[in-house]
């Protein structure tokens, strides 16, 4: 079926009425054509030196792409073909909870975060696109609907503690967000928690010169990356809100003290966002009863795919508390998250996104891949995650 059929318009009532239509006319072709009995009968793996892409392809031939953590594709890539691969393999592709349970309950005695869930991510993320693909929906239509058609992208990039990037290339890239079209820059320090309260704290610097450079009319956002003590986060994160009016401030504390991170709260009126470095329902729920961060960013390449997202998004809400998703990778991965949002009601308004020209090659993998446009990422249209992969142009990148 071509692209074109899965334009789902939006704006106006006329729109609205078009996009009923459609979704009707989809729904209905999915429940006439939609076999009951398929399979999954592949697992690959497509590992990059700065991503892993997984594909699953089921017993009638379909074929579903998802993207695991990409901060140690080896890793990943060894989670999969030595025990995950093997758990899913002529199993249902219709049973999403069951595959998720499989992987993780038969693993997690290499520990129930980290590694297990990222690569468990790459697998899911594959088999809800095989899935959708195979009822002529997008994911987010499978996933329960749209709330909303885009979100708000807010352009971030990292530093480095060790002067990686200095403060005028900092500048630099903050400008060329601007010019790309972003009205929100993430800042990230990346200082650690080797680097704890560290008399050399450069963050009050890069923030002014990059606060200078955006104007006060676009959103500024600091993450320290772990990198303070509670008391010196309270100290900051009230400099940071008074003097350069950041919109908040992530992960200021270490992800290993959520009492920290409860203290910070407490103290300072710039609302805290946490929850990257927390995977599963389980640690996610943690992180809100200890740390009681005021909004969370767990990923959807790393917390456990969209089986375990839609998950954290029930514990989340229930505790009042939205979702900005972190995401770092230009394309997959991007994509499940936009589905991920567009079909969840506390998620958003904001996503995290990176300088596409910083990842050329990786996005060269791929045929059809996401949109950024006005500030905004486009939820993908469909069918699947809406976008493409090129496999010989990932074939060309696979390092082994
Ligand atoms: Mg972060």
């Amino acid at each position: 079926m071509s692209s074109a059929a899965f334009r789902v318009p939006n704006g106006s009532a006329a729109a609205e009425t078009d996009r009923r239509a459609w979704l009707r006319s989809a729904l209905a072709r999915g429940a006439q054509a939609a076999p009951t009995d398929v399979t999954i009968a592949k697992v690959e793996t497509f590992r990059m030196d700065d991503a892993l892409f997984v594909k699953v392809t089921a017993s009638d031939g379909s074929v579903g792409w998802g993207e695991t953590d990409a901060d140690n594709p080896p890793i990943m890539d060894a989670f999969i073909q030595n025990g995950l691969r093997q758990r899913v393999t002529g199993q249902s592709i219709w049973d999403a909870e069951r595959l998720w349970d499989t992987m993780f309950y038969r693993q997690h005695d290499h520990g129930p975060g980290g590694a297990l869930a990222g690569s468990i991510s790459g697998i899911d993320i594959a088999c809800w696109d095989l899935r959708a693909r195979l009822l002529g929906l997008s994911v987010s239509q499978l996933l329960g609907g749209r709330y909303r058609e885009r979100i708000r992208a807010y352009g971030s990039f990292g530093v480095g503690f060790g002067r990686n990037m200095t403060v005028e290339q900092a500048v630099a890239q903050a400008r060329t967000f601007i010019a790309q079209g972003f009205t929100a820059v993430k800042l990230r320090m990346q200082m650690r928690e080797l680097n704890q309260d560290s008399p050399a704290d450069p963050v009050l610097t890069y923030a002014r010169a990059v606060r200078e450079a955006i104007g006060p009319q676009v959103d500024l956002l600091v993450d320290i990356n772990n990198g303070y003590s509670a008391a010196r986060g309270i100290v900051m994160a009230r400099r940071l809100r008074e003097e350069f009016n950041i919109l908040f401030l992530e992960e200021p504390v270490s992800d290993q003290t959520h009492a920290e991170t409860a203290a910070v709260v407490r103290a300072v009126d710039v609302p805290i966002i946490a929850g990257e470095k927390e995977y599963t329902r389980w640690q996610l729920r943690e992180l809100i009863v200890m740390g009681q961060p005021d909004i969370l960013n767990p990923d959807t390449i790393k917390a456990g795919g969209l089986t375990e997202m839609k998950k954290i998004a029930v514990i989340a809400d229930t505790y009042g508390k939205p979702i900005i998703c972190h995401n770092t990778r230009p394309t997959l991965g991007t994509a499940a998250s936009l589905h991920f949002i567009a079909a969840i009601p506390n998620c958003g308004p904001l996503i995290e996104f990176v300088d596409v020209t910083r990842h050329r090659d990786l996005i060269g993998c791929m045929r059809r891949t996401v949109v950024f446009a006005d500030g905004h990422l486009q939820v993908p249209t469909g069918p699947g995650l809406g976008v493409e992969v090129d496999e010989t142009a990932v074939r060309r990148r696979v390092v082994r």
